[in-house]
Protein backbone atom coordinates (compact mmCIF):
# COMPACT_ATOMS: atom_id res chain seq x y z
CA UNK A 1 0.00 0.00 0.00
CA UNK A 2 1.23 3.39 -0.90
CA UNK A 3 2.16 5.60 2.55
CA UNK A 4 2.67 8.98 0.71
CA UNK A 5 1.10 11.40 -1.02
CA UNK A 6 0.56 14.97 -1.74
CA UNK A 7 -2.67 15.18 -1.07
CA UNK A 8 -4.95 13.06 1.09
CA UNK A 9 -8.80 13.44 1.28
CA UNK A 10 -10.39 12.04 3.85
CA UNK A 11 -14.19 10.95 2.88
CA UNK A 12 -15.99 10.36 -0.46
CA UNK A 13 -18.64 12.37 -0.28
CA UNK A 14 -20.00 15.50 -2.77
CA UNK A 15 -17.19 17.99 -0.67
CA UNK A 16 -14.10 15.31 -0.98
CA UNK A 17 -14.81 14.14 -4.62
CA UNK A 18 -15.27 17.63 -5.94
CA UNK A 19 -11.60 18.74 -3.85
CA UNK A 20 -9.86 16.09 -5.87
CA UNK A 21 -11.65 17.28 -9.27
CA UNK A 22 -10.27 20.31 -8.68
CA UNK A 23 -6.92 19.00 -7.74
CA UNK A 24 -6.50 17.09 -10.46
CA UNK A 25 -7.80 19.67 -13.07
CA UNK A 26 -4.65 21.82 -11.47
CA UNK A 27 -2.49 19.15 -12.32
CA UNK A 28 -2.14 17.88 -8.69
CA UNK A 29 -2.11 13.92 -9.29
CA UNK A 30 -0.65 12.33 -6.54
CA UNK A 31 -4.13 12.37 -4.61
CA UNK A 32 -6.20 9.49 -2.90
CA UNK A 33 -9.28 9.63 -1.68
CA UNK A 34 -10.31 7.29 2.10
CA UNK A 35 -13.40 6.61 2.81
CA UNK A 36 -14.57 4.40 5.68
CA UNK A 37 -17.82 2.75 4.09
CA UNK A 38 -17.60 0.31 1.19
CA UNK A 39 -19.07 2.39 -1.15
CA UNK A 40 -18.01 6.31 -2.96
CA UNK A 41 -20.09 9.11 -3.04
CA UNK A 42 -21.16 10.01 1.31
CA UNK A 43 -25.12 10.79 1.84
CA UNK A 44 -26.15 11.11 -1.53
CA UNK A 45 -25.70 7.72 -2.36
CA UNK A 46 -28.93 6.86 -0.63
CA UNK A 47 -31.06 10.04 -0.96
CA UNK A 48 -33.85 9.19 -3.75
CA UNK A 49 -35.28 13.03 -3.89
CA UNK A 50 -34.56 14.90 -7.42
CA UNK A 51 -32.72 17.75 -5.04
CA UNK A 52 -29.36 17.24 -6.33
CA UNK A 53 -27.41 18.91 -9.39
CA UNK A 54 -29.18 22.25 -10.08
CA UNK A 55 -26.15 24.47 -9.17
CA UNK A 56 -23.56 22.24 -10.59
CA UNK A 57 -25.04 20.27 -13.60
CA UNK A 58 -27.88 22.95 -14.03
CA UNK A 59 -30.34 19.92 -13.89
CA UNK A 60 -32.29 18.46 -10.84
CA UNK A 61 -31.29 14.47 -10.12
CA UNK A 62 -31.60 11.73 -7.48
CA UNK A 63 -28.65 11.97 -5.00
CA UNK A 64 -27.47 8.69 -6.11
CA UNK A 65 -27.46 10.16 -9.78
CA UNK A 66 -25.55 13.00 -8.71
CA UNK A 67 -22.88 10.83 -7.10
CA UNK A 68 -22.52 8.55 -10.15
CA UNK A 69 -21.59 11.82 -12.03
CA UNK A 70 -19.14 13.58 -9.62
CA UNK A 71 -17.04 10.06 -9.34
CA UNK A 72 -17.12 10.09 -13.28
CA UNK A 73 -15.73 13.89 -13.58
CA UNK A 74 -12.84 13.26 -11.10
CA UNK A 75 -11.61 10.66 -13.15
CA UNK A 76 -8.80 8.16 -11.99
CA UNK A 77 -8.40 9.51 -8.59
CA UNK A 78 -8.47 6.25 -6.61
CA UNK A 79 -11.19 6.17 -4.05
CA UNK A 80 -9.75 3.74 -1.17
CA UNK A 81 -13.20 2.34 1.10
CA UNK A 82 -12.83 0.56 3.85
CA UNK A 83 -10.38 2.82 5.13
CA UNK A 84 -11.36 4.09 8.40
CA UNK A 85 -9.27 7.50 9.77
CA UNK A 86 -8.69 7.13 13.18
CA UNK A 87 -6.46 9.56 14.36
CA UNK A 88 -4.47 13.19 12.74
CA UNK A 89 -1.23 14.13 13.97
CA UNK A 90 0.78 17.24 12.98
CA UNK A 91 2.64 17.85 9.51
CA UNK A 92 0.49 15.42 7.79
CA UNK A 93 0.64 12.48 9.01
CA UNK A 94 -2.72 10.14 9.61
CA UNK A 95 -3.66 6.55 10.87
CA UNK A 96 -5.82 4.66 9.24
CA UNK A 97 -7.91 1.26 10.37
CA UNK A 98 -8.00 -1.37 7.59
CA UNK A 99 -7.97 -4.64 6.59
CA UNK A 100 -4.42 -4.71 6.59
CA UNK A 101 -4.82 -3.38 10.15
CA UNK A 102 -3.13 0.53 11.66
CA UNK A 103 -1.37 2.06 9.29
CA UNK A 104 0.49 5.70 9.41
CA UNK A 105 0.16 7.51 6.04
CA UNK A 106 2.01 10.82 5.02
CA UNK A 107 0.37 13.62 3.12
CA UNK A 108 2.12 17.23 2.37
CA UNK A 109 -2.21 18.64 2.99
CA UNK A 110 -4.75 16.84 4.10
CA UNK A 111 -8.34 17.64 3.23
CA UNK A 112 -10.78 16.42 6.09
CA UNK A 113 -14.03 15.93 4.29
CA UNK A 114 -16.33 13.76 7.18
CA UNK A 115 -19.61 15.24 6.68
CA UNK A 116 -22.55 15.41 8.45
CA UNK A 117 -24.87 13.51 10.79
CA UNK A 118 -28.43 13.22 12.48
CA UNK A 119 -28.51 13.63 16.36
CA UNK A 120 -30.05 9.95 17.22
CA UNK A 121 -32.23 8.74 20.22
CA UNK A 122 -29.09 9.17 23.25
CA UNK A 123 -28.33 12.62 22.79
CA UNK A 124 -32.04 13.88 22.09
CA UNK A 125 -32.23 12.30 26.30
CA UNK A 126 -35.58 10.86 25.76
CA UNK A 127 -36.83 8.50 28.42
CA UNK A 128 -38.32 4.85 28.51
CA UNK A 129 -36.87 1.49 27.40
CA UNK A 130 -34.69 0.82 24.49
CA UNK A 131 -36.86 -1.27 21.97
CA UNK A 132 -35.45 -2.25 18.33
CA UNK A 133 -37.13 0.82 16.04
CA UNK A 134 -35.20 3.25 16.36
CA UNK A 135 -33.70 5.27 13.39
CA UNK A 136 -32.46 8.18 11.59
CA UNK A 137 -33.64 9.79 8.05
CA UNK A 138 -30.32 8.28 6.74
CA UNK A 139 -30.24 4.45 8.29
CA UNK A 140 -34.06 4.60 7.12
CA UNK A 141 -32.96 5.83 3.42
CA UNK A 142 -30.50 3.30 3.04
CA UNK A 143 -32.92 0.05 4.48
CA UNK A 144 -35.11 1.34 1.39
CA UNK A 145 -32.98 3.12 -1.32
CA UNK A 146 -29.79 0.41 -0.82
CA UNK A 147 -30.91 -2.35 0.89
CA UNK A 148 -34.54 -2.97 -0.81
CA UNK A 149 -35.93 -3.38 2.97
CA UNK A 150 -39.30 -1.95 4.83
CA UNK A 151 -38.02 -0.90 8.40
CA UNK A 152 -41.22 0.33 9.96
CA UNK A 153 -45.22 0.04 8.92
CA UNK A 154 -46.42 3.13 11.05
CA UNK A 155 -43.57 5.34 12.25
CA UNK A 156 -43.48 8.12 13.58
CA UNK A 157 -41.55 11.24 12.24
CA UNK A 158 -39.71 13.16 15.19
CA UNK A 159 -38.65 16.89 13.63
CA UNK A 160 -39.91 18.84 10.53
CA UNK A 161 -36.79 20.34 8.91
CA UNK A 162 -36.47 19.23 4.86
CA UNK A 163 -35.06 16.07 5.98
CA UNK A 164 -38.04 15.36 8.09
CA UNK A 165 -40.29 15.64 4.47
CA UNK A 166 -37.46 13.86 2.94
CA UNK A 167 -37.94 10.53 5.41
CA UNK A 168 -41.77 11.11 4.71
CA UNK A 169 -41.09 11.12 0.89
CA UNK A 170 -38.86 7.99 1.53
CA UNK A 171 -41.51 6.26 3.80
CA UNK A 172 -44.56 7.19 0.83
CA UNK A 173 -42.32 5.39 -1.53
CA UNK A 174 -42.27 2.47 0.68
CA UNK A 175 -45.54 2.18 0.43
CA UNK A 176 -45.81 3.39 4.50
CA UNK A 177 -47.92 6.26 5.94
CA UNK A 178 -46.18 7.67 8.85
CA UNK A 179 -48.21 8.23 12.17
CA UNK A 180 -47.67 11.70 12.68
CA UNK A 181 -45.02 14.29 12.80
CA UNK A 182 -44.04 15.89 16.55
CA UNK A 183 -42.79 19.59 16.77
CA UNK A 184 -41.57 21.01 19.42
CA UNK A 185 -41.43 24.76 18.25
CA UNK A 186 -44.47 26.55 16.97
CA UNK A 187 -43.89 26.35 13.38
CA UNK A 188 -42.12 23.78 11.36
CA UNK A 189 -38.68 24.23 10.64
CA UNK A 190 -38.70 23.52 6.82
CA UNK A 191 -40.69 26.48 4.58
CA UNK A 192 -44.07 26.44 5.21
CA UNK A 193 -45.61 25.83 2.30
CA UNK A 194 -43.81 21.98 2.84
CA UNK A 195 -46.18 21.63 5.55
CA UNK A 196 -48.68 20.73 2.32
CA UNK A 197 -46.70 17.46 1.52
CA UNK A 198 -47.54 15.87 4.79
CA UNK A 199 -51.43 17.13 4.36
CA UNK A 200 -51.15 15.58 0.94
CA UNK A 201 -50.10 12.37 2.45
CA UNK A 202 -52.43 12.20 5.11
CA UNK A 203 -50.21 12.73 8.07
CA UNK A 204 -50.70 15.14 11.10
CA UNK A 205 -48.22 17.57 11.86
CA UNK A 206 -48.27 17.97 15.61
CA UNK A 207 -46.44 21.26 16.45
CA UNK A 208 -45.34 22.60 20.11
CA UNK A 209 -45.53 19.09 21.06
CA UNK A 210 -42.70 17.35 22.86
CA UNK A 211 -41.19 13.44 22.51
CA UNK A 212 -41.26 12.30 26.25
CA UNK A 213 -41.40 8.33 26.46
CA UNK A 214 -40.90 6.14 23.79
CA UNK A 215 -42.51 2.44 25.11
CA UNK A 216 -42.13 -0.92 24.30
CA UNK A 217 -40.62 -4.30 25.11
CA UNK A 218 -38.86 -5.42 22.66
CA UNK A 219 -39.83 -3.27 19.47
CA UNK A 220 -41.45 0.23 19.79
CA UNK A 221 -44.98 -0.27 20.44
CA UNK A 222 -45.80 3.77 21.16
CA UNK A 223 -44.49 7.28 21.99
CA UNK A 224 -45.85 9.69 24.56
CA UNK A 225 -45.98 13.29 24.06
CA UNK A 226 -47.10 16.16 25.88
CA UNK A 227 -49.23 18.70 24.28
CA UNK A 228 -50.57 21.58 25.84
CA UNK A 229 -49.92 20.50 29.19
CA UNK A 230 -51.72 17.14 28.68
CA UNK A 231 -49.84 13.74 27.39
CA UNK A 232 -50.91 11.61 25.06
CA UNK A 233 -50.09 8.36 23.60
CA UNK A 234 -49.65 7.48 19.97
CA UNK A 235 -49.53 4.14 18.93
CA UNK A 236 -46.69 3.31 16.98
CA UNK A 237 -44.14 1.12 16.08
CA UNK A 238 -40.97 2.83 14.86
CA UNK A 239 -39.47 6.26 15.49
CA UNK A 240 -37.61 7.99 12.74
CA UNK A 241 -35.30 10.90 14.11
CA UNK A 242 -34.58 13.23 11.92
CA UNK A 243 -32.46 16.59 11.63
CA UNK A 244 -30.73 18.12 13.94
CA UNK A 245 -27.55 17.53 12.06
CA UNK A 246 -23.92 17.80 13.73
CA UNK A 247 -20.67 17.80 12.11
CA UNK A 248 -18.30 14.25 12.08
CA UNK A 249 -16.41 16.31 14.54
CA UNK A 250 -14.66 12.97 16.57
CA UNK A 251 -11.65 13.14 14.52
CA UNK A 252 -11.06 16.36 15.33
CA UNK A 253 -11.70 16.60 19.19
CA UNK A 254 -9.02 14.05 19.27
CA UNK A 255 -6.40 16.13 17.74
CA UNK A 256 -4.26 19.04 17.61
CA UNK A 257 -6.18 21.18 15.55
CA UNK A 258 -7.92 23.79 17.30
CA UNK A 259 -11.66 24.14 17.08
CA UNK A 260 -14.63 25.26 18.63
CA UNK A 261 -15.07 24.00 22.35
CA UNK A 262 -19.03 24.44 22.31
CA UNK A 263 -19.35 22.02 19.17
CA UNK A 264 -16.31 20.44 18.37
CA UNK A 265 -16.06 22.25 14.84
CA UNK A 266 -12.78 22.63 13.38
CA UNK A 267 -11.70 26.54 13.10
CA UNK A 268 -11.10 27.35 9.74
CA UNK A 269 -10.17 30.33 7.68
CA UNK A 270 -11.43 31.77 4.59
CA UNK A 271 -9.47 29.19 2.30
CA UNK A 272 -10.37 25.94 4.16
CA UNK A 273 -7.27 25.80 6.21
CA UNK A 274 -7.04 24.44 9.95
CA UNK A 275 -4.92 25.65 12.64
CA UNK A 276 -2.22 23.53 11.01
CA UNK A 277 -1.60 24.69 7.79
CA UNK A 278 -0.94 21.29 6.68
CA UNK A 279 -4.24 20.38 7.10
CA UNK A 280 -8.13 21.73 5.07
CA UNK A 281 -11.63 21.12 6.39
CA UNK A 282 -14.67 21.58 3.78
CA UNK A 283 -18.42 20.37 3.19
CA UNK A 284 -20.95 19.71 6.10
CA UNK A 285 -18.65 19.25 8.30
CA UNK A 286 -18.01 22.96 8.80
CA UNK A 287 -22.16 23.55 8.09
CA UNK A 288 -24.47 20.95 9.26
CA UNK A 289 -26.00 20.63 6.81
CA UNK A 290 -26.40 22.56 3.60
CA UNK A 291 -27.65 20.77 0.25
CA UNK A 292 -25.42 18.79 -1.27
CA UNK A 293 -24.54 20.99 -4.45
CA UNK A 294 -23.61 23.96 -2.32
CA UNK A 295 -20.63 21.06 -0.66
CA UNK A 296 -19.43 20.29 -3.63
CA UNK A 297 -18.82 24.11 -4.61
CA UNK A 298 -16.55 24.28 -1.90
CA UNK A 299 -15.29 21.32 -2.73
CA UNK A 300 -14.14 22.76 -5.85
CA UNK A 301 -12.95 26.03 -4.65
CA UNK A 302 -11.15 24.76 -1.49
CA UNK A 303 -9.29 22.28 -3.94
CA UNK A 304 -8.35 25.35 -6.22
CA UNK A 305 -6.75 26.82 -3.13
CA UNK A 306 -4.99 23.84 -2.01
CA UNK A 307 -3.33 23.29 -5.26
CA UNK A 308 -2.43 27.00 -4.82
CA UNK A 309 -0.62 26.16 -2.00
CA UNK A 310 1.26 23.63 -2.90
CA UNK A 311 3.08 25.50 -5.82
CA UNK A 312 3.37 28.42 -3.27
CA UNK A 313 3.15 27.47 0.44
CA UNK A 314 1.22 30.70 2.19
CA UNK A 315 3.61 32.06 5.09
CA UNK A 316 3.63 29.96 7.95
CA UNK A 317 2.78 32.62 10.64
CA UNK A 318 -0.39 33.46 8.78
CA UNK A 319 -2.58 36.22 10.95
CA UNK A 320 -5.57 34.47 11.93
CA UNK A 321 -8.53 37.00 12.83
CA UNK A 322 -10.99 34.87 15.16
CA UNK A 323 -15.37 35.92 13.78
CA UNK A 324 -16.77 36.44 17.00
CA UNK A 325 -20.77 36.65 16.78
CA UNK A 326 -23.61 37.86 19.55
CA UNK A 327 -26.18 35.28 20.78
CA UNK A 328 -28.52 35.31 18.10
CA UNK A 329 -25.89 33.49 15.77
CA UNK A 330 -25.35 29.59 15.86
CA UNK A 331 -22.63 29.87 14.38
CA UNK A 332 -20.04 31.11 10.99
CA UNK A 333 -18.32 29.20 8.62
CA UNK A 334 -15.09 30.27 7.89
CA UNK A 335 -14.34 31.11 11.66
CA UNK A 336 -11.67 32.86 10.68
CA UNK A 337 -9.91 35.16 8.28
CA UNK A 338 -6.45 34.99 7.28
CA UNK A 339 -5.71 39.00 7.58
CA UNK A 340 -1.96 38.86 5.65
CA UNK A 341 -2.86 37.29 2.46
CA UNK A 342 -4.89 39.20 -0.52
CA UNK A 343 -8.12 39.66 0.98
CA UNK A 344 -10.55 41.21 -1.82
CA UNK A 345 -14.28 40.01 -0.70
CA UNK A 346 -15.68 37.01 0.99
CA UNK A 347 -18.71 34.85 1.67
CA UNK A 348 -19.63 34.19 4.91
CA UNK A 349 -22.60 31.60 5.91
CA UNK A 350 -23.84 31.85 8.88
CA UNK A 351 -26.91 30.09 11.14
CA UNK A 352 -29.06 31.36 13.75
CA UNK A 353 -30.27 29.87 17.14
CA UNK A 354 -34.09 32.20 16.29
CA UNK A 355 -36.25 32.94 13.91
CA UNK A 356 -35.07 36.49 13.63
CA UNK A 357 -35.74 38.94 10.86
CA UNK A 358 -32.99 41.94 10.94
CA UNK A 359 -29.57 43.45 9.62
CA UNK A 360 -26.86 41.42 9.83
CA UNK A 361 -24.14 43.54 10.34
CA UNK A 362 -20.02 42.64 9.39
CA UNK A 363 -17.27 44.55 11.25
CA UNK A 364 -13.98 45.25 11.74
CA UNK A 365 -13.68 48.04 14.53
CA UNK A 366 -15.77 50.30 13.33
CA UNK A 367 -15.30 49.31 9.91
CA UNK A 368 -18.67 48.26 8.06
CA UNK A 369 -17.93 45.12 6.31
CA UNK A 370 -21.26 43.69 5.46
CA UNK A 371 -24.97 45.26 6.46
CA UNK A 372 -27.79 43.80 4.70
CA UNK A 373 -31.91 42.83 5.91
CA UNK A 374 -32.36 39.21 6.42
CA UNK A 375 -35.18 36.81 7.49
CA UNK A 376 -33.21 34.22 9.31
CA UNK A 377 -34.86 30.84 10.10
CA UNK A 378 -32.65 28.56 12.45
CA UNK A 379 -31.31 25.31 10.84
CA UNK A 380 -31.14 27.16 7.47
CA UNK A 381 -28.20 28.48 5.66
CA UNK A 382 -27.57 31.94 5.37
CA UNK A 383 -24.89 33.43 2.82
CA UNK A 384 -23.17 36.54 3.25
CA UNK A 385 -22.48 37.38 -0.19
CA UNK A 386 -19.49 39.61 -0.69
CA UNK A 387 -18.44 40.67 2.88
CA UNK A 388 -15.59 43.25 2.02
CA UNK A 389 -12.33 42.41 3.71
CA UNK A 390 -10.48 44.76 1.92
CA UNK A 391 -11.75 47.00 4.87
CA UNK A 392 -10.17 45.18 7.39
CA UNK A 393 -7.54 47.42 9.06
CA UNK A 394 -3.99 47.00 9.87
CA UNK A 395 -4.87 46.49 13.88
CA UNK A 396 -7.86 44.59 13.46
CA UNK A 397 -7.81 42.22 16.42
CA UNK A 398 -11.45 40.11 15.35
CA UNK A 399 -14.08 40.51 13.00
CA UNK A 400 -17.84 41.09 14.76
CA UNK A 401 -21.07 39.49 13.46
CA UNK A 402 -24.22 40.62 15.04
CA UNK A 403 -28.18 41.52 14.10
CA UNK A 404 -29.64 44.08 14.59
C1 LIG B 1 -30.13 11.89 5.99
C2 LIG B 1 -29.66 13.02 5.13
C3 LIG B 1 -30.39 13.37 4.01
C4 LIG B 1 -29.96 14.42 3.21
N1 LIG B 1 -30.70 14.74 2.11
C5 LIG B 1 -30.25 15.70 1.27
C6 LIG B 1 -30.96 15.98 0.06
O1 LIG B 1 -32.00 15.39 -0.22
N2 LIG B 1 -30.45 16.94 -0.76
C7 LIG B 1 -29.30 17.61 -0.46
O2 LIG B 1 -28.88 18.45 -1.26
N3 LIG B 1 -28.61 17.35 0.68
C8 LIG B 1 -29.05 16.41 1.55
N4 LIG B 1 -28.36 16.15 2.70
C9 LIG B 1 -27.18 16.95 3.03
C10 LIG B 1 -25.90 16.15 2.67
O3 LIG B 1 -25.14 15.95 3.82
C11 LIG B 1 -25.06 16.86 1.67
O4 LIG B 1 -25.81 16.72 0.56
C12 LIG B 1 -23.69 16.25 1.36
O5 LIG B 1 -23.72 14.85 1.35
C13 LIG B 1 -22.58 16.72 2.25
O6 LIG B 1 -21.38 16.38 1.62
P1 LIG B 1 -20.05 16.13 2.43
O7 LIG B 1 -19.04 15.73 1.42
O8 LIG B 1 -19.73 17.29 3.27
O9 LIG B 1 -20.35 14.93 3.44
P2 LIG B 1 -20.98 13.48 3.33
O10 LIG B 1 -21.79 13.28 2.11
O11 LIG B 1 -21.59 13.23 4.64
O12 LIG B 1 -19.69 12.54 3.16
C14 LIG B 1 -18.75 12.34 4.20
C15 LIG B 1 -18.02 11.03 3.93
O13 LIG B 1 -16.94 10.92 4.85
C16 LIG B 1 -16.86 9.58 5.29
N5 LIG B 1 -16.17 9.56 6.57
C17 LIG B 1 -16.57 10.12 7.74
N6 LIG B 1 -15.64 9.91 8.71
C18 LIG B 1 -14.65 9.21 8.13
C19 LIG B 1 -13.40 8.69 8.60
N7 LIG B 1 -13.01 8.85 9.88
N8 LIG B 1 -12.59 8.03 7.75
C20 LIG B 1 -12.97 7.85 6.44
N9 LIG B 1 -14.14 8.32 5.94
C21 LIG B 1 -14.95 8.98 6.76
C22 LIG B 1 -18.32 9.15 5.38
O14 LIG B 1 -18.44 7.74 5.37
C23 LIG B 1 -18.91 9.82 4.15
O15 LIG B 1 -18.86 8.99 3.02
C24 LIG B 1 -28.78 15.13 3.53
C25 LIG B 1 -28.06 14.77 4.68
C26 LIG B 1 -28.47 13.74 5.47
C27 LIG B 1 -27.65 13.35 6.69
Amino acid sequence: MKLNYDVVIIGSGPSGIAAATALKQQGVHDIVILEREAQAGGVPRHCQHPTFGLLTFKRPMKGSHFVEHILKIRGDVPVLTGMTVVGIYPDGKIQVSCDAGLVNIQAKRIIIATGVRETPRHPRLVSGLRPQGVLTTGALQQFIYLNRQTPCRNPVIIGTEIVSFSALWTLRNAGVKAKAMIEQGARITANRPLIMAAKLFGVPVYCQTKLVEIGGLNRVEYVMVERNGQREKIECDSVIFTGEFTGEYTLIKGSHLDYRADTGCPVVDNQGRCSDAAYYAIGNLLHPADMGDQCYQEGMKVGLAVAKDLQCPAPKASLRLPIVFDEKIQFTAPSCIAADENLSTLDLNIRVKQAITGTVVVKSGNQVLYQKKHRCLPGRRIMLKGVNSRLISGNATEINVSIV
